[in-house]
């Protein structure tokens, strides 16, 4: 394991070899600055290439595989890449998920679903569903969490 090749097949070998694999995912996987704000980024943008190549990647790694993947990125770059979004967790939230910045329902977004980005019970403005909310929602997250999407709740966990 002392070069990067010897690395890169011994991770190929354990994964081949496991029943199951467990994959988490931090900041070194997070959507690239490239001027704009971050909802407006996205994995098939070219400033992206190298991102979209690493996800690309993993996901070829995996795809026979039993995986789960826990993101603590709120990009939401990981929906857009090749994964059953079953298998994944982001429990620091998903900027492209509307919540009420007063958190005076637990209904969650889609972005977009709410075209004036006002909550349509109490009229504050809505805000990221993620940690650095003031009110962070943390339930879509949980087991048995959902968000309203087209006016259906949906979950966002998956079951491993
Ligand atoms: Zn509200």
């Amino acid at each position: 394991m002392n070069d990067r090749n010897t690395s890169k097949e011994e991770i190929r070998k354990a994964i081949s070899a496991a029943e199951k694999v467990l994959i988490g995912i931090g900041g070194e996987w997070k959507l690239l600055e490239d001027g704009r704000d971050v909802r407006s980024r996205s994995l098939k943008d070219e400033a992206q290439r190298a991102v979209r190549e690493a996800y690309e990647c993993l996901s070829r790694l995996v795809e026979d595989k039993d995986y789960y993947i826990v993101t603590t990125l709120t990009d939401g770059a990981i929906y857009d890449a090749d994964f059953d979004p079953a298998r994944i967790v982001a429990p620091c939230g998903n900027i492209h998920w509307r919540q009420c910045s007063r958190a005076c329902t637990k209904d969650i977004w889609e972005e977009g679903e709410v075209p004036s980005d006002v909550c349509p019970h109490c009229g504050a403005p809505l805000t990221g569903n993620t940690l650095e909310a003031e009110t962070y929602i943390e339930e879509g997250y949980l087991p048995g969490g959902k968000i309203i999407s087209n006016g259906r709740p949906k979950r966002l966990t998956g079951s491993w």
